[in-house]
């Protein structure tokens, strides 16, 4: 039988190939290979396709959050509100600028930080509250950043996993103070290497990221900070002006998709789909189901269910199976097994099923008959 992988990114490659290597080739010969217009055109696209006045490109989503930190100024005795069940690069850069990851337990429904539990968290540490738009679905901005004013708080953003994502009509990226994105390929605006950017609607911080970006230096070596090299690379950029003009159909693809796992697999017992929240739009960077543990098996189910479709060359993700405040590292945070019993749950039960623009129905049914054997 046919693999079926979690992501095609060559699939997708084929379909606009000759864009691609057009823009690609353009760059190669004109031997400008890091910064200039297309750089800065791509910053100039992205900021108005998310809807604010400025965007700073860098080389990744991990430099995007710890630039952004950086800027606001967030470092040693600072803390910030985050979520446990994310990418470790959300905890990480917190980690890294000296300041202390606070984090709040998960809403069932999205998988996202339960906004009800974000007050008690706050502290007179508390500098910023960052959400993750996890798995391409936006939190409720609304009442966290009601919350976040409530409390003089900024907020971040964490979009990798949500481009393109809106709430309440606006594109995420533009709700929080600061937006921070990824281009890492199997995210929604992939470019076909390491990419990131911040936007923001705020000079000042745009003007900071973009000193500190280029080793904090303000003219030809002269510098006024420690900074450090995080750029887009010009072929990328070009790359991404290409696939940006697609992204809206492609999210629209996965919106699709989603809709047909819903309808085939609706009648599945032992399972429960995932929910988009009115009032956002869910961009669907991971179909993400979870699998009920049983009382007669003494791991995950879900990892049972997952080597099944294994052999069936079906190949499902967990996104993720440690939450992040029982990772090794964070050890000395003192958090204990139940004390997040919801990012605790999640970790054991979700299981991501093969999502991209270019997965046919026949491999979605595939999918679903592999799960039907399994889970009756
Ligand atoms: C991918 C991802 C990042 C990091 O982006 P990179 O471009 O890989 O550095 C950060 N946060 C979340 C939620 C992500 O999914």
């Amino acid at each position: 039988m046919k693999q079926i992988p979690p992501v095609d990114l060559a699939r997708q490659y084929h379909l606009i190939r000759e864009e691609i290597e057009a823009a690609a080739l353009e760059v190669l010969s004109s031997g400008r290979y890091i910064g200039g217009a297309i750089v800065s055109d791509f910053e100039k696209q992205f900021a108005n396709y998310v809807g604010v006045s400025e965007c700073v490109a860098c080389n990744s989503g991990t430099d995007a959050l710890y630039l952004t930190l950086r800027a606001l100024n967030i470092g040693q005795g600072d803390e910030i509100i985050t979520t446990p069940f994310t990418f470790f690069a959300t905890a990480e850069i917190i980690s890294r600028v000296g300041a202390k990851p606070v984090f709040v337990d998960i809403d069932t429904k999205t998988f996202n930080i339960d906004v009800d539990l974000v007050e008690a968290a706050i502290t007179s540490q508390t500098k910023a509250i960052l959400p993750v738009h996890l798995f391409g679905q936006p939190i409720d901005m609304t009442r966290l950043c009601a919350m976040a004013h409530k409390y003089n708080l900024i907020v971040i953003e964490d979009c990798a996993q949500a481009t393109g994502a809106q709430w309440a009509d606006k594109t995420v990226g533009s709700i929080g103070q600061v937006g921070c994105f990824s281009f890492f390929p199997t995210k929604n605006l992939g470019a076909c290497g390491d990419g990131g950017a911040v936007t923001t609607n705020d000079p000042a911080i745009a003007k900071s990221i973009r000193l500190l970006k280029e080793h904090g230096m303000s003219d030809r070596y002269l510098h006024d900070e420690i900074g450090l090299n995080s750029r887009l690379d010009t072929i990328q950029a070009a790359i991404l002006q290409v696939k940006l003009r697609h992204l809206d159909s492609w999210n629209q693809q996965r919106a699709e998709l989603a809709a047909v796992y819903d309808r085939l697999l609706q009648p599945l017992p032992g399972i429960e789909l995932p929910q988009a929240l009115a009032g956002g739009k869910h961009v669907w960077n991971q179909y993400t189901i979870r699998i009920r543990d049983r009382e007669d098996c003494n791991r995950p189910y879900r990892d049972i269910v997952r080597e099944k479709l294994q052999h069936l060359g079906i190949m499902s993700m967990v996104y993720y199976p440690i939450p992040l405040h029982l990772q090794p590292v964070y050890k000395e945070l003192g958090y204990q097994l139940g004390q997040l019993p919801e990012a605790d749950r999640a970790a054991r039960e979700v299981l991501s099923l093969p999502l991209f623009p270019t997965l046919s129905f026949e491999e979605q049914q595939q999918v679903v008959y592999g799960l039907k054997d399994h889970l009756t």
